[in-house]
């Protein structure tokens, strides 16, 4: 992906998977994050191509209800630091699904995480169903969440969600993209394994 601007994170919200949504969702809400939180969804954001100059933008015009000058004291520092520029110099990337589903579960009032795992069953229920996620592929989803293959039912969520945005059949979408013709299936059905691979493939999808 190239540039990215700070304004225009809220129109991509339609590429981002249920996880990023979410932070992203809570993030306007209570306009604030948690470091948890901050962590997963600043480094997709970085992983998107928001550069730093633009994510201390974002973190400072999404922070409204402190100063400028507060939000440098606090938290500007927390922004460099996931971009490499402070402490250590880690060069940090972007968390990959496994990585999610496995470490830091969040506790109450905590949005990090990966809603296949950490939601409720009634609460993904209710966030598919807020996604036009027909009764049907929500049996689907809820089955393969039962049995733990989260991003196999993250790699379904995809597919049905995207394929209701085109307009067309799911069979399409196998592996993400349309291929040349746009109308028959790629050859190997590809899980989704990274938030940025999900956002990647909705968004080259769509263009
Ligand atoms: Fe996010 Fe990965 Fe979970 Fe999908 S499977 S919601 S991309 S962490």
């Amino acid at each position: 992906a190239g540039e990215i601007q700070a304004q225009d994170v809220d129109g991509l919200k339609v590429h981002m998977p249920l996880c990023m949504e979410h932070l992203h969702n809570e993030l306007r809400r209570e306009k604030h994050t948690r470091h948890g939180s901050r962590m997963q969804y600043g480094l997709f954001l970085k992983g998107i191509g928001l550069s730093l100059e633009q994510a201390l933008l974002f973190w400072q015009m999404a922070f409204e209800k402190l100063t400028p000058d507060q939000f440098n004291k606090q938290y500007a520092y927390n922004v460099r630091h996931l971009y490499g520029m402070e402490g250590k110099r880690t060069d940090y990337t972007p968390y990959s699904c496994r990585h999610i589903i496995q470490n830091n579960a969040p506790g109450p009032g905590d949005h990090h995480g990966c809603p296949f795992r950490h939601f409720s069953a009634p609460n993904l229920r209710a966030t598919l169903a807020g996604h036009n996620v027909d009764d049907f592929d929500t049996e689907d989803i809820m089955t393969l969440v039962a049995g733990k293959h989260y991003q196999i039912a993250c790699t379904r969520y995809y597919e049905v969600t995207r394929a209701k945005m085109l307009n067309i059949s799911t069979d399409n979408l196998k592996g993400g993209t349309l291929n040349a013709q746009g109308n028959s299936m790629v050859a190997s059905q590809e899980i989704i394994e990274h938030p940025n691979q999900f956002f990647e493939q909705s968004f080259l999808l769509m263009k």
